[in-house]
């Protein structure tokens, strides 16, 4: 059995370090915002190279904070991508703006800088690239186009913790970045986490008032906040996952590129653009044989799944407000699109196994 992320796998790998870690968080009682927090914060911000970085809950909430703190709401328009998980537009709803979406590139499944200014109304007020599946987005044409324009950019590194563009990791490009560490993520932890990167001092402490209730002294509240922090002993969990996330983000790269050099003739295998470093978040082919395909995979116990099945502006929660704006390359993609399973710890016999089994069932 091939799953599409082994997580036992790699639990058992650092099994002594992290039950000790989180033994002692546990001992600490400082459960919320504890000391592994601040320490993560302070790793993380050093790890990307930026000069703040926030935890909280969820990388959702990240998404949501971030919105809100840079002063999106009611009446705003905000462009994103119709190709990636629906919590980049759930963020940017909850603050009341509207998400307009703008197709992809059909080669890296980003946003398309080439058709974002064609979007932008005198309502627009921020871009939200998705590096999707651990590929940055061309973040140099999109930064072009927000400073030209006076647009904020937040970026949503759900996907992409670890990639680089142009000598720059994802997080530290726009004004703010937002990371998830749902347990399945490059960086996960076990159970929800997130974090947002900021620019700016003002902006962290912003995010950070937001974060806990509005509130930067306790019992005094200077805006209506959220209760969106991360435990300590995610923290404990994550700090010791972080350094070695460039070995496992390898890892990733390394299957990759097998899967690649043995499916290319048999499926369009992903594109590196060669701007930036693809992490592999996930590894995404295209393929006309998409339902045979499973089915043999699925035969032999092998995971595969569609990330993902329905764009966003054909989802039922968009479809009036879209009405029948047509999308080519997002739809064509989510209709041939399919993920091959992908983490570190995959071995080389597993992806030849898995490369074996597709070829087998084109045959059939
Ligand atoms: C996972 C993901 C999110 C949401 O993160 P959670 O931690 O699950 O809330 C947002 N955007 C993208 C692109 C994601 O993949």
């Amino acid at each position: 059995m091939i799953p599409m992320v082994d997580l036992k796998n790699q639990y058992h790998m650092l099994k002594a370090e992290i039950d000790q870690a989180v033994l002692d968080a546990l001992e600490s009682t400082q459960f919320i915002l504890g000391p592994n927090v601040t320490a993560f914060e302070q790793e993380t911000a050093a790890y990307l190279g930026v000069p703040h970085a926030v935890a909280c809950a969820s990388g959702t909430d990240a998404l949501h904070l971030a919105v809100v703190a840079a002063g999106i709401g009611p009446g705003d328009e905000v462009i994103t991508s119709p190709f990636t998980f629906i919590a980049t537009a759930e963020a940017i709803c909850y603050a009341g703006a509207t998400p307009v979406f703008v197709d992809i590139d059909p080669g890296t499944f980003n946003i398309d800088p080439a058709l974002i200014e064609a979007a932008i109304t005198p309502r627009t007020k921020a871009v939200i690239p998705v590096h999707i599946f651990g590929q940055p987005a061309d973040m140099a044409a999109i930064r072009a186009i927000c400073d030209k324009h006076g647009l904020i950019l937040i970026e949503d590194c759900a996907q992409s913790f670890g990639a680089a563009i142009d000598g720059a990791m994802t997080g530290s490009l726009g004004m703010m970045g937002c990371f998830s560490f749902f347990p399945s993520k490059n960086l996960g932890c076990y159970g929800d986490g997130g974090l947002i990167t900021c620019a700016t001092p003002e902006l962290a402490a912003q995010v950070k008032v937001l974060r806990n209730h509005g509130s930067a002294v306790r019992y005094h509240h200077s805006v209506i906040g959220f209760n969106s922090r991360l435990d300590d002993i995610q923290a404990a969990i994550l700090r010791i996952k972080l350094k070695r996330i460039d070995e496992f983000n390898a890892g990733r790269r390394r299957a990759a590129h097998l899967y690649s050099s043995l499916l290319n003739d048999v499926a369009t295998v992903p594109h590196e653009d060669g701007k930036g470093v693809h992490v592999y978040h996930q590894y995404t082919i295209l393929t006309d044989r998409r339902d045979q395909i499973m089915a043999k995979l699925s035969e032999k116990q092998i995971a595969s799944a569609v990330y993902y099945p329905i764009p966003l502006h054909r989802q039922e929660v968009f479809s009036a407000a879209c009405g029948s704006l047509s999308l080519p390359v997002a739809e064509a993609v989510a209709s041939r699109c399919m993920s091959l399973p992908i983490y570190p710890e995959l071995t080389d016999e597993q992806v030849t196994q898995v490369a074996t089994t597709i070829k087998e069932a084109l045959v059939g």
